[in-house]
């Protein structure tokens, strides 16, 4: 799938106020600093589009962009960044608040296809990762891994992230989840998740 158009529609923290569920959605999420606003930015070929920075929890609602409305060359979808989990600095009642909306939004909305879970491949297997993935997997919400930052390991080091993953969910899912092998720098796996929502905006 080609990219031919991405623009912002609106941010909230209110899934009632989302755009109108009339196509197929796609959330981005993560913990805060995992690399989100930059592969979001590289998968829509636009550097400014989901805001980038060193500051961790910037984003901090849910940001619907409508991707290829503009085209009649590729059916139209909603690319949705969502809030980071697990800010160290935030104070604990709106961490809460944060997870509540984010629960919200992921149980209400309907024309969700995928929630595409970004982990930064470089760091052990994170429990606050993982207690969220165990979430998705009970209330039966379709999910993928996305692995960031992956350019900074060589093919050994990333061998040895997907074992240490794959030991500690073989005690939580029956099968390994999708993932996806990404770097926002080399632009790697681009394609590849690209693809794959192409392949479920088909279905
Ligand atoms: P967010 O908080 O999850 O949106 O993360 P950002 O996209 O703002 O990135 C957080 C930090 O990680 C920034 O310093 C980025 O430059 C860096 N970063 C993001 N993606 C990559 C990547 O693919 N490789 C490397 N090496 N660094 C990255």
């Amino acid at each position: 799938m080609k990219i031919h158009s991405a623009e912002f529609v609106i941010s909230n923290t209110d899934p009632a106020k989302c755009p109108k569920p009339d196509r197929p959605e796609y959330a981005f999420i993560g913990r805060s600093n995992v690399g989100k606003s930059s592969l979001i930015n590289r998968l829509v070929q636009k550097n400014d589009l989901a805001k980038t920075s060193g500051k961790p929890g910037k984003t901090q609602l849910i940001n619907h962009f409508s991707i290829n409305a503009n085209t009649k060359l590729e059916k139209p979808w909603y690319l949705v960044d969502l809030p980071g989990f697990g800010f160290a600095k935030v104070p604990k009642t709106i961490r809460e608040q944060f997870a509540s909306i984010i629960s919200g939004y992921l149980t209400t909305r309907t024309n969700i296809q995928c929630i595409f879970v970004l982990i930064d491949m470089r760091i052990p297997p994170q429990q606050i990762d993982l207690d969220f993935m165990t979430r998705l997997g009970e209330q039966e919400l379709p999910f993928a891994m996305i692995f960031t930052k992956t350019e900074k390991l060589k093919s050994g080091g990333r061998q040895m992230a997907l074992d240490a993953y794959r030991l500690a969910m073989s005690e939580i899912f029956d099968t390994f989840p999708l993932y996806f092998i990404t770097s926002a720098v080399s632009g790697e796996g681009r394609d590849d998740v690209l693809n794959y929502i192409d392949e479920l905006n088909q279905a």
